[in-house]
């Protein structure tokens, strides 16, 4: 029978109509108390958030003028390092894991390199303090990507306060939305009153701000099994027609980055729905560790979980599977069965010809591994135990094959 429905990608918060009617709601506030901090910068997008960190550090240290960044990364981080006047560096996953290696790192490192952006990839935990030791005294600013990853503590700390600078993204589907936006955190309060500096002194980009309310109501409307059909399973299904997994999952950006301010509207819809989003975590915190467990069940199959003081977030289950061919066998199934299945980014950084001309052709063996032997399954509370299961027994067959 086919489905009408279509469960999205990742467990975004779902947004109430109720949402766009809030009289009162501070966003910057809400999400400081939650994330137990005294003040956090809202942004218009988590790009945004670090260009405006990296602007500051720029300032401060005008003859740095490398960024060194994972393999395995959004490519807007890429483009937001390029659209500045920086130049790119990266530095290959450990083996096995989300993390940087940390002697590929140090090997980067030297009087060039301004800022090392650790990465808190799909929800996961990664290890800042590892990165702080390898930058110990040399001046390089750390700057932690958490852009998917709101709500996840290490320690009982929430992420983003290991290093100088963190910031998460509000984009759609990642998890709290205003459709676009982002929130930076910092440890030392003056980085953050002077990222503030900088984007009060932005100018007003009205039409652009008017197009993102249109759009967060859009989102607001379609964001449940039936609209995510239409608003995403159309163009998801139209794209892998014609051979392009990164148009299917959005990686393919523009090499301008809007800057402006979030305006009040969307703000006060974005600190409403943050209300929902401590209980919602937790809630899909339990989902998460259960299905798991489902997954460890099956021989070939591996899922990225959480290490010692570590507490992440659950936007998907991150799955490897022991070949690529498996792992495409997996998705040939799923990514179009509308249960929520796909990818979280389609290439190692080199490996995006729309990046060619910014990214340098490094080597990153194990983040071309990932890239090529996972894929993501949805913890959309949409996702029924049943369609969970029936995942899984597509992955036990592949896996036995
Ligand atoms: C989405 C994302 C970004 C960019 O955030 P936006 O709010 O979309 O600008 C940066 N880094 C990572 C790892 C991301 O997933």
């Amino acid at each position: 029978m086919r489905r009408l429905t279509e469960i999205p990608p990742t467990a975004g918060l779902p947004p109430r109509f109720s949402d766009l009617f809030a009289q009162h709601g501070d966003l910057a506030a809400t999400l400081a108390t939650q994330l137990d901090v005294d003040a956090a910068l809202v942004t218009c997008s988590g790009t945004a958030a670090l260009m405006l960190a990296l602007r500051v550090a720029q300032q401060r240290q005008p003859e740095r003028d490398v960024v060194v960044v994972p393999a395995y990364t959004c490519p807007l981080v890429a483009i937001a390092v390029h659209a500045i006047g920086l130049r790119l560096r990266i530095v290959d996953l450990r083996h096995d894991s989300l993390d940087m290696d940390e002697y590929a790192l140090r090997a980067q490192l030297d009087e060039r390199v301004l800022a090392v952006v650790p990465t808190h990839l799909g929800g996961r935990v990664t290890d800042v303090a590892a990165v702080n030791r390898v930058v110990a005294d040399s001046g390089i600013v750390v700057i932690e990507d958490a852009a998917q990853s709101l709500g996840a503590t290490i320690n009982g700390r929430s992420v983003g306060l290991r290093g100088d600078i963190g910031f998460f993204s509000l984009a759609a589907g990642k998890g709290l939305s205003t459709y676009e936006g982002g929130v930076a955190v910092a440890r030392d309060r003056q980085w953050l009153e002077a990222m503030r500096a900088l984007q009060d002194a932005l100018p007003e980009q009205a039409a652009m701000e008017r197009k993102r309310c249109v759009e967060l109501a859009g989102y607001t409307a379609l964001y449940r099994p039936l609209g995510m059909r239409w608003a995403y399973g159309l163009p998801l299904r139209r794209a892998l027609k014609r051979g392009d997994p990164v148009g299917a999952i959005g990686d393919r950006f523009p090499m301008q980055v809007p800057l402006h301010r979030m305006g009040a509207w969307r703000k006060r819809i974005g600190a409403n729905a943050a209300l929902r989003l401590p209980r919602f975590l937790e809630e899909r915190c339990a989902c998460a560790l259960a299905r798991i467990e489902r997954l460890h069940a099956i021989p070939g199959a591996q899922v990225f979980g959480d290490r010692a003081g570590e507490h992440g977030t659950w936007p998907t289950l991150l799955v490897r599977m022991d070949s690529e061919h498996r792992r495409d066998a997996v998705l040939d199934k799923l990514w179009t069965s509308g249960l929520g299945a796909s990818r979280m980014f389609i290439h190692a950084l080199p490996d995006y010809t729309e990046l060619r001309a910014i990214v340098p052709q490094q080597d990153c063996p194990n983040a071309r591994d990932l890239a090529a032997r996972s894929f993501t399954i949805s913890n959309s509370p949409w996702l029924r135990d049943e369609d969970f299961e029936a995942i899984c027994r597509v992955i036990e067959a592949i896996a036995a094959s």
